[in-house]
């Protein structure tokens, strides 16, 4: 599916949000009532994908035809109103499990996001570095033997790796380890260590010709966006699509700071001219 023409000239969509099917907190109908009372005009669903390891937060491989059965009772539901579309949030754990592999590609999707959650300790563990810092830095400690670099190093790392693959249409918030990072770290952002592996993946991501979400879920709570403005620039310098999605998992929050985003967007392209 050609994501950026099914948008056209919409402000009002987002093709990230979540639902009772994985960490969501709200059943797909409260979901689909929101975004309808928001005048959206198009809302894809993306439950996280099922893992093949221990994870409360993704969706079990089992539920997987319900969940494809909810979205066509929506689209009866309220399909007169706005156009909803069944995706996936799909985990990248490595070569051998994320949206390039068969078992995704062989999923009657219509959009798939590819976000890097998880990432291996030392030791090879897939564990998930995406939460809230107090849990992050726990796991940084007692996981990741207290190496920051080494989880900034995999993160960017992976996501390389993910884009090279290929399988997805959307690149979930791509630098969204700078936030945690940089409470445990402050200023390594800004560091010639991560801009080098940022830069890499900006480079790849271009290449790859992916679209790239701007994330709009922690603003509120951080002031940030994911990608932050300077790499959105890099990336829209180079033609690369971007839209603006909630990554909601609360029916409050659908269109949460995506006024905001969508500013931002219209900012850079005004600076570059187009
Ligand atoms: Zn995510
Ligand atoms: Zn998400």
């Amino acid at each position: 599916m050609d994501i950026i023409a099914e948008i056209g000239k919409s402000k009002l969509y987002t093709f990230h949000s979540h639902t009772q099917f994985c960490d969501g907190h709200a059943p797909m109908e409260t979901m689909a009532r929101a975004a309808v009372s928001e005048g959206f005009t198009h809302y894809g669903f993306s439950p996280h994908s099922p893992v093949p390891i221990a994870s409360p937060c993704n969706m079990k491989a089992e539920d997987t035809d319900a969940y494809l059965a909810e979205v066509e009772r929506i689209k009866g539901l309220f399909g007169d109103r706005c156009r909803f579309y069944a995706g996936m949030e799909i985990d990248y754990l490595g070569p051998e499990w994320g949206p390039a592999h068969p078992y995704f590609r062989e999923q009657p999707l219509d959009f798939r996001i590819g976000s890097v959650h998880f990432i291996p300790t030392q030791d090879g563990v897939p564990t998930d570095i995406d939460g809230h810092f107090e849990r992050f830095s726990e796991r940084v400690q007692a996981d990741f033997h207290g190496d920051i670099d080494y989880v900034v190093d995999t993160f960017f790392g992976q996501s390389l790796a993910m884009v090279e693959a290929g399988g997805f249409d959307i690149i979930g918030h791509l630098d969204k380890v700078g936030l945690n990072a940089s409470l445990y770290a402050p200023g390594i952002e800004g560091s010639s260590f991560y801009q080098s592996r940022l830069n890499r993946l900006l480079d790849a991501v271009a290449e790859a010709g992916v679209i790239v979400e701007l994330n709009t879920k922690a603003f509120e709570e951080h002031g940030r966006m994911f990608p932050a403005a300077a790499s959105l620039r890099k990336l829209m310098e180079r033609g690369t699509k971007v839209i603006v999605n909630s990554d909601a998992h609360r029916p409050e929050r659908v269109n949460a700071s995506r006024l905001q985003g969508l500013a931002m967007v219209e900012k850079i392209k005004g600076s570059l001219g187009r």
